[in-house]
C-alpha cells in the first residue's frame, strides 16, 4: 500500500518506517509522535548520538552518557512509536519492505514492511580511497571511535612518560590532526588545552606543555565554509593555544611512523607522530548508494543520492531520503549539496514527516527549503567563530553562542544540566573528569606472580 488514495482512507493503518535515529530520523519521528500513524524507528544503535560533541568525549571533557540518549527513553510515552534495534541491509522497493540484520546478538525480524519509508543513514569518514590509513588515523564520528581516540591520546602521554629515548618520546608527544574543518579545529584546540592546562603537573619525566600539535589542511585556510576573515581569526586563536597550522599541505601517507606531507616545493616531509586524528572528507552511508542503484537516482562523488525537491526518490514518492546522505534537486533541476550539518538533517526530517501528514490529509506540500541559521565552530576556552546570517562574531561572544546552541539542541533535559555543570567546572578548574584509558588489557587477566618470583 503506497501513499495513494487507498492509503488515505485508512489513517490508523498507515505505517511509516524511519531508518536512523540520528539528527534527521529523530526529528521525523518526533514530528509524528502522538498521531494515528504507526511509526517504527530502526537504528543499529539503541541511542541518539549528539555527534557535534563526540570530540569532547575523545578529549576527556565529557563522558559518553552525557552526549547520547536512549531512543526508547525519548519515545517511552508515545504509544504509536516503536523502536527497533537492527541494521538495515537492503530495500525491496517493489514489495515495500526493508531487509534487516541483527546487531549485537539482538534478534530482529528479517523483513519490515512499510507504507512510507524515511531513510536518514548519515555519513562516515572517507580516507580518500586510502583505507589502509584508517588503522593509523582514528576519527571521532561514533561514540566507539571517540572512546578509542581518548584512550589513544592519553596512552601517548603515558608512553612518553615511560620512554627514555628522546626521539621516540617526541614521536609520542606529537599529535597530528588531518583536516581543518570544524571538527579538526575543535580537536586540535582541545588537544592543546588538554596538554597545556589539564595535564600540567601530572607527569614527572615529561612536561605535557611541550607537546606538538599540528593541524594539517590541504586548502589554503582553516574552516573553509566560513568567511575568510573568520578563518584568519580562528587560525590566530589556534596559534595562541600552541597549535601549528599547516595549510596548503596535502597528506600523502600515514603509517606507524607518522604522517607524510607533500611539500609545496615537491619535497615530501615526514612528521614523526604516534597519534593521528582524521577529520577530513566524509562519504554518504552505503544506504544512499543502494537507493541510487534501485531507483536510478544520481549519486555524487561523496556517495550522496540525489532526491527530488520534496526529498523523495525518483519514481518512489513513498520513499524519502534525508540528511548527510543526500543532495537535493532544486526547481531548475540542478542538484544542490547542502552543508553536512545537523540543522539540514533536522529540517529535512521535520519536512518529510510534514509531507507524510499532509498527504494523508490529501494536501499538497511546497518543495523543501533550507533555512540557514548560521555556522559555528569553537576553538577552545572562550574562543569560537560564528557566522550568523552575515553577522560575524569571534571570541567570547561567539563562544557563549556556541555553548548555548549546543546545550539547546542536546537531547534529554538531564543531559543538558549535567553538561552545563561539567562545562562550568572545567571552565573554572581547566580540568577534565573523564581522562580514562578504557581499552588497556587488564593485568587482572594475567595470573598473579608467585611470591618467590
Ligand atoms: C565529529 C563531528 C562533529 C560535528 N559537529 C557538528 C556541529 O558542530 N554542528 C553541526 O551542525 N553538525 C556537526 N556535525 C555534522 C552532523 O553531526 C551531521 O550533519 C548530522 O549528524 C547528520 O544527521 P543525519 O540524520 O543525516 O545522520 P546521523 O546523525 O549520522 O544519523 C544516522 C543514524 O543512522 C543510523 N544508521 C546508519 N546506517 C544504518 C543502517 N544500515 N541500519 C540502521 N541504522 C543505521 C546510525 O546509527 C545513526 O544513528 C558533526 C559531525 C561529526 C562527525
Amino acid at each position: 500500500m503506497g501513499l495513494d488514495e487507498d492509503a488515505v482512507t485508512d489513517h490508523a493503518a498507515h505505517r511509516v518506517v524511519i531508518v536512523g535515529g540520528g539528527f534527521g530520523g529523530l526529528q521525523a519521528t518526533l514530528r509524528l509522535r502522538r498521531t494515528d500513524i504507526d511509526v517504527t524507528l530502526v537504528d543499529r544503535r539503541n541511542f541518539h548520538l549528539f555527534q557535534p560533541l563526540t570530540y569532547q568525549v575523545a578529549t576527556g571533557a565529557l563522558s559518553p552518557g552525557e552526549i547520547a540518549y536512549p531512543l526508547r527513553a525519548i519515545f517511552k510515552r508515545d504509544r504509536n512509536i516503536r523502536v527497533l534495534m537492527a541494521e538495515v541491509l537492503d530495500f525491496d522497493l517493489e514489495a515495500q519492505e526493508l531487509r534487516l540484520r541483527r546487531v549485537g546478538g539482538v534478534p530482529a525480524p528479517e523483513r519490515l514492511p512499510y507504507d512510507t519509508l524515511i531513510v536518514g543513514g548519515g555519513s562516515r569518514y572517507s580516507y580518500f580511497g586510502r583505507d589502509e590509513w584508517r588503522q593509523y588515523a582514528a576519527e571521532v564520528k561514533s561514540l566507539e571511535s571517540a572512546l578509542a581516540v581518548r584512550s589513544q591520546l592519553l596512552r601517548a602521554f603515558e608512553a612518553a612518560e615511560a620512554e627514555p629515548d628522546a626521539e621516540r618520546r617526541a614521536g609520542w608527544l606529537t599529535f597530528v590532526v588531518v583536516g581543518a574543518g570544524p571538527t579538526g579545529v575543535e580537536m586540535a584546540g582541545q588537544i592543546a588545552e588538554l596538554s597545556r592546562d589539564t595535564l600540567r603537573g601530572d607527569f614527572r619525566a615529561i612536561d605535557p606543555r611541550g607537546t606538538r600539535i599540528l593541524l594539517v589542511e590541504a586548502a589554503d585556510r582553516v574552516l573553509t565554509t566560513f568567511p575568510a576573515s573568520l578563518s584568519r581569526r580562528a587560525e590566530r586563536s589556534l596559534r595562541r593555544l600552541g597549535v601549528t597550522v599547516l595549510t596548503g599541505r596535502a597528506v600523502t601517507g600515514i603509517d606507524d611512523d607518522g604522517v607524510t606531507l607533500g611539500g609545496q616545493d615537491g619535497e615530501a616531509e615526514l612528521i614523526a607522530s604516534r597519534t593521528v586524528v582524521w577529520a577530513a572528507g566524509v562519504t554518504a552511508s552505503s544506504l544512499a548508494g543502494r537507493l541510487g542503484e534501485l531507483t536510478g537516482a544520481e549519486r555524487d562523488r561523496a556517495g550522496r543520492v540525489t532526491v527530488e525537491p520534496d526529498l523523495t526518490l525518483p519514481g518512489h514518492p513513498e520513499v524519502f531520503a534525508i540528511g548527510d546522505m543526500v543532495r537535493v534537486r532544486d526547481a531548475s533541476g540542478a542538484a544542490v549539496v547542502l552543508p553536512g550539518v545537523a540543522p539540514v538533517a533536522m529540517q529535512q526530517g521535520r519536512y518529510a514527516a510534514h509531507v507524510v501528514q499532509a498527504r494523508l490529509r490529501g494536501q499538497e506540500s511546497e518543495p523543501f527549503r533550507y533555512q540557514d541559521k548560521g555556522n559555528l565552530a569553537t576553538i577552545g576556552r572562550g574562543a569560537a567563530v560564528a557566522d550568523i546570517k552575515g553577522l560575524r562574531l569571534s571570541g567570547v561572544l561567539a563562544w557563549i553562542t556556541w555553548l548555548l546552541v549546543h546545550l539547546w539542541y542536546l537531547v534529554g533535559f538531564q543531559n543538558r544540566i549535567i553538561v552545563l555543570i561539567r562545562w562550568s567546572v572545567s571552565f573554572a578548574t581547566r580540568g577534565r573528569g573523564a581522562r580514562l584509558i578504557t581499552d588497556a588489557a587488564g593485568d587482572d587477566t594475567q595470573p598473579a606472580p608467585s611470591a618467590d618470583g
